[in-house]
């Protein structure tokens, strides 16, 4: 049967943005493609017309093959949100240079290999959107985050140039820049007291920083405005974040 909704493609959608995203597209009726590594977490959603795949987005023949499993199932992707990423804070002489190399394979290739596995496809139906997540740490900087504004302000960078060439060929790209957001992402970060330090700046902007579905509505915002148009930037950050 033919689904009356195109496919939208969610990398990182087994926690945070991602999943908010997914539950947000999949009420609204579009079929799904979920890439992430852990599997159990996007399964267990129980979303209809979704394909949940285990996919590590530097991998970028299973991230194509991927998308291509879902294409066949659904039919052609309409919108991919690149939004596997990964915050490893640290202050520069001690942090691992290891991890500099992680987020710069997730944040910056990842992204370049989501858009790999949907440019061609777009540009040939002359249709499609491409929404990258990026940070506030995208456009300023902040203590501790070197390697992760490096990461940021590279997709910024790629995807403001990504839109300017793909602007001829109908397909949207789109920037969104969310501020701090309550999700798993600080828990990744090794360094005791800069998570402490950064637990306490989120406390300091009051109840609560941004929620994970405040940024899957900014998501869907540009994805369901009229074909003409393109949002090129979403920056949105809780009311109380003054950096
Ligand atoms: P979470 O840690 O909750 O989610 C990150 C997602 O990325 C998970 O689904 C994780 O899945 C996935 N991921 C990480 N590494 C890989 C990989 N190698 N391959 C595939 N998927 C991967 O954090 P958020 O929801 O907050 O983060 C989503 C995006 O939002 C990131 O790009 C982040 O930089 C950005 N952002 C977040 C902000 C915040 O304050 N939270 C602020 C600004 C931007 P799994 O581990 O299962 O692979």
């Amino acid at each position: 049967m033919q689904n009356r909704k195109p496919l939208i493609v969610i990398t990182g959608a087994s926690s945070g943005i991602g999943l908010a995203t997914a539950q947000l597209f999949s009420s609204l009726g579009h079929p799904l493609l979920l890439l992430a590594r852990r599997l159990e977490n996007m399964q267990a959603l129980n979303l209809p017309d979704t394909l949940a795949l285990s996919v590590d987005v530097t991998d970028r023949a299973a991230l194509a093959a991927a998308v291509q499993q879902g294409e066949a199932r659904f039919g052609p992707a309409d919108a991919i949100v690149n939004n596997a990423g990964v915050m490893l804070l640290g202050e520069i002489t001690r942090q691992d240079p290891d991890q500099w190399d992680r987020m710069l394979d997730v944040n910056v290739k990842g992204v370049l290999n989501g858009v790999h596995a949907v440019a061609a496809g777009m540009v040939q139906r002359q249709r499609g959107s491409i929404i990258n997540v990026s940070s506030v740490a995208g456009r300023k900087t902040f203590p501790n985050h070197v390697a992760y504004v490096g990461t940021k302000f590279a997709v910024h960078g790629l995807t403001e140039n990504l839109r300017e060439e793909l602007a001829a060929h109908n397909v949207r790209v789109t920037t969104i820049a969310p501020g701090a957001v309550e999700t798993e992402l600080l828990g990744h970060t090794t360094d005791d007291s800069i998570k402490a330090g950064y637990e306490e700046w989120k406390t300091s902007m009051g109840s609560k920083v941004l929620s994970a579905q405040d940024v899957a509505n900014a998501i869907h915002y540009a994805y369901a405005q009229p074909d003409g148009v393109c949002i090129r930037e979403i920056v949105l950050a809780a009311t109380r974040q003054q950096a």
